[in-house]
């Protein structure tokens, strides 16, 4: 077995790649541990950047994210009651799209089916094999048996705990982490958004966050333990410490319904360096993590997709590997200046239970300086909507 990108991991960045590999007439095969519902049942991002549903368009998925994406000009932030209102079309020009990981990701098999690029679900025990030489493969079994692939590319897009990142030797990977002490809890319900734009709500008893998936489904966070667990959130009582934590003329708003989806999720920032060795590159979650306030995770998958896609279409296409050899540094590039934007809106938003010290009041002074600052809310807003590639 042959073809030209090994693509492992079947998640959003993975997806993406073959498909625009393939609108570029260069071949790939999807590895993916996971069943296609694996895949679908995952709960993960809702905002997408306005230069990710360009990508999107530009690969030819742009149908039903156009006709069902919400596009929202802007969002609020509630702090010690009152209500900031970013409005990210009149600071910035640009909007973001409220779409959900899950649609994207269907849109993405349904147009890969289309294509007929293979994608092997249910690939055990993937290794990427000799990627410092010319002649790299992939090893791995399915329930047909043993398999090896031989291939000119390996892309590891096979998320935060996947197998790729540690192919590279550790002596020349350096890794940059920061893990917080708290974790968010979030759910899904089958009820009207408490408005049509998210709040991002700052409080003594931690942050939460209003967000959607549709004019039907809700998506609620609240701040958490690290350590907590799911089975001590029972729906009434996830709702009534976001009401609490919401201001209340908000919180008036609020549609109670059961949950369909529930979980707790760690927050952590992390960035391995360089994202490529040899013969292979990582894009997406391989190769970092953001905290998901601010929304930057999936953006930025496809923002290394957008990279390494170019560099291999240069190869192919121009014979020209310039691209390919400066891929790591050019996605590091705005990597860390998301990385940068996640970690300080994660600061600014969350308690860190340090009432009464200088890190409490330095977050209010931040605050205070956005209320009143119009270039401070364009910084934040230029971010939000996403740094130019
Ligand atoms: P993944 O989606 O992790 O895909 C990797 C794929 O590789 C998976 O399908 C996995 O099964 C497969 N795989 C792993 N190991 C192997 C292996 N050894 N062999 C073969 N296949 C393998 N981002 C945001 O921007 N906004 C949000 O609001 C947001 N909320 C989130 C909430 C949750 C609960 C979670 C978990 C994530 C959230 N994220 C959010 C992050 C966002 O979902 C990720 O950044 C995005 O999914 C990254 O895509 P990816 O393709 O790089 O990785």
């Amino acid at each position: 077995e042959r073809t030209r990108v090994a693509i492992i991991g079947g998640g959003p960045a993975g997806l993406l790649l073959a498909l625009i590999l393939h609108r570029a007439g260069i071949d790939s095969v999807v590895l993916e541990r996971g069943s296609r519902d694996d895949v679908l049942s995952r709960m993960g991002a809702d905002m997408l950047e306005k230069a990710t549903t360009d990508i999107l368009r530009t690969a030819g998925v742009g149908g039903r994210l156009d006709r069902e994406g919400l596009v929202h000009d802007g969002f609020d932030i509630a702090w010690r009651g009152e209500v900031l209102h970013i409005p990210l079309r009149d600071l910035t020009g640009k909007t973001v799209t409220i779409y959900g990981e899950t649609e994207l990701t269907h849109d993405l098999y349904d147009a890969l089916d289309e294509a007929g690029v293979p994608i092997i679900h249910g690939a055990e025990d993937v290794r990427p094999q000799d990627i410092a030489t010319d002649a790299p493969f992939v090893t791995f079994h399915t329930v047909d048996g043993e398999h090896s692939l031989e291939c000119d590319y390996v892309a590891g897009c096979d998320g935060f705990h996947g197998v790729c990142r540690q192919t590279i030797p550790a002596d020349l990977l350096r890794t940059f982490e920061r893990v917080y002490p708290f974790g968010w809890l979030g759910i899904l319900t089958r009820t009207p958004p408490i408005q049509d734009e998210l709040i991002y709500a700052h409080h003594a008893r931690g942050f939460a966050l209003c967000s959607l998936r549709s004019p039907q489904l809700s998506r609620y966070c609240l701040q958490c333990d690290a350590g907590d667990d799911v089975a001590n959130w029972p729906d009434e009582r996830f709702f009534d410490e976001l009401e609490a934590r919401l201001p209340v003329a908000v919180a008036a708003h609020l549609k109670r319904g059961p949950s369909i989806e529930k979980s707790i999720a760690p927050l952590r920032s992390f960035v391995a360096e360089p994202m490529g060795h040899g013969r292979l590159f990582l894009a997406g979650d391989a190769a970092h993590i953001v905290p998901p306030a601010g929304a930057k995770g999936l953006n930025l998958a496809v923002s290394d997709v957008h990279y390494l896609s170019r560099a291999l279409i240069a190869h192919y296409r121009d014979k020209d590997d310039q691209l390919l050899k400066t891929y790591s540094e050019t996605a590091l590039a705005r990597v860390w200046k998301a990385e940068r934007f996640s970690w300080w809106f994660t600061s600014m938003i969350h308690m860190f239970g340090e009432e009464g010290t200088f890190s409490q009041r330095i977050q209010e002074a931040e605050f205070d300086y956005l209320a009143g600052s119009q270039a401070a809310q364009t910084a934040l807003a230029e971010n939000y909507v996403g740094l130019p590639y």
